[in-house]
C-alpha cells in the first residue's frame, strides 16, 4: 500500500499535557546532543532542570507514562507526560538521576543514527534507561531538518529503519516516536502509521489528541533554556490561558518558516551559531 493514503482521522477526549524537554547539561551545551547555537537554545543547565522538576512537583500533576495514559479514563484529572528529544548522553547521566529522585519516570527519544557518537547515548545507556522503567522512542534515523519536506518513501525509511535498530537493541518492539525538527505534516504521521509505530509526539502545542490511521498523535509543549518557570508549571497544571498563548506564538512562528522556508532556517542558524561562539 502506498505509505501515503489516509483511511481515518478523528479527533479524540484525551487532554494529555506533554512537556518536551531536550539535553540538561553541567556547563558546555555541546558536551550533550546536537552542538550549536540552535540546539544550546533548548538545553537547560543542571540546576535550573532541578528547579523545573520542583516546580512541576509542586503542582497537582504527576508526570506518568505513556501506558498509564491509555489506561487512565476520560473523566481523570488531564494527565501529564515529560518527553526528551534528541538521545544526548545527559539522558544516561543527568535526566533519568533526577526524574528518578522524583519517583518519576520519562520517554526518551533516540536519533538512532546518532547512538554512541560524542555526546549522544551508547546502545548500553539505552538499555539501562528501559531497565530503570523509562520509555525509549524513535526520533527518526538521521533526524531531517524539515521533515515535512521529505518524500513518503524517506518518511518510511526514517521510521523504519530507526525503529528496527532500537528494537534490536532492546530485544522488544520499539512502537513511540518523536517528529524531530518542529515540522510536521499529516503525511509524516500516514509514514509513521505505515511503520508500525503506534504513537507520535509531535511539536504542535496542544493538549489534543488525533488518530490518523489508527496511530495515536499527541502535541506537545516546548520547553527551552529561557522558559520561566511560571509558563512551566502554568503548563503543568493545565491552565487554558497559557495553553492558548503558546498555540498562537506556534501558528505566528509557522506563517514565518513556511514565508521563508530554507533561508529561515540558514539566517536562524547563521544568527544562533555567531551568539553560541561569543558565549562559549
Ligand atoms: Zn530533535
Amino acid at each position: 500500500m502506498y505509505p501515503g493514503t489516509l483511511i481515518g482521522r478523528e479527533e479524540t477526549a484525551a487532554m494529555p499535557r506533554v512537556l518536551t524537554y531536550h539535553d540538561v547539561v553541567e556547563e558546555h551545551p555541546d558536551a550533550s546532543g546536537f552542538p550549536g547555537g540552535g540546539p544550546a537554545l533548548y538545553k537547560l543547565p543542571t540546576r535550573e532542570f532541578a528547579r523545573h522538576l520542583d516546580a512541576i512537583a509542586s503542582t497537582s500533576a504527576s508526570p506518568i507514562l505513556l501506558p498509564q495514559l491509555k489506561g487512565s479514563n476520560a473523566d481523570d484529572l488531564a494527565p501529564l507526560l515529560i518527553t526528551f528529544d534528541d538521545g544526548g548522553v545527559s539522558a544516561a547521566n543527568i535526566i533519568a538521576d533526577a526524574l528518578e529522585r522524583k519517583g518519576w519516570r520519562g520517554h526518551f527519544f533516540v536519533t538512532t543514527d546518532y547512538i554512541g557518537r560524542a555526546g549522544f547515548m551508547t546502545a548500553a545507556q539505552i538499555r539501562d534507561l528501559t531497565s530503570r522503567g523509562h520509555i525509549i522512542g524513535t526520533h527518526s534515523c538521521s533526524h531531517p531538518r524539515r521533515m515535512s519536506a521529505c518524500s513518503p518513501q524517506i518518511l518510511c525509511d526514517e521510521w523504519q529503519r530507526s525503529r528496527m535498530v532500537l528494537s534490536e537493541i532492546l530485544d522488544k518492539p520499539v512502537t513511540v516516536g518523536s517528529v524531530p525538527g518542529g515540522y510536521y505534516s499529516e503525511s509524516i504521521a500516514l509514514a509513521a502509521a505505515a511503520s508500525g509505530l503506534t504513537d507520535l509526539f509531535t511539536s504542535e502545542p496542544t493538549t489534543r489528541m488525533t488518530m490518523v490511521n489508527g496511530l495515536r498523535v499527541y502535541g506537545r509543549f516546548s520547553i527551552y533554556r529561557r522558559t520561566p518557570l511560571s509558563k512551566v508549571t502554568a503548563i503543568a497544571s493545565g491552565r487554558r490561558l497559557a495553553i492558548m498563548r503558546e498555540a498562537i506564538t506556534w501558528e505566528m512562528k509557522k506563517v514565518l518558516k513556511i514565508a521563508g522556508g530554507e533561508t529561515y532556517l540558514k539566517l536562524r542558524k547563521m544568527i544562533l551559531d555567531r551568539q553560541h561562539r561569543y558565549l562559549l
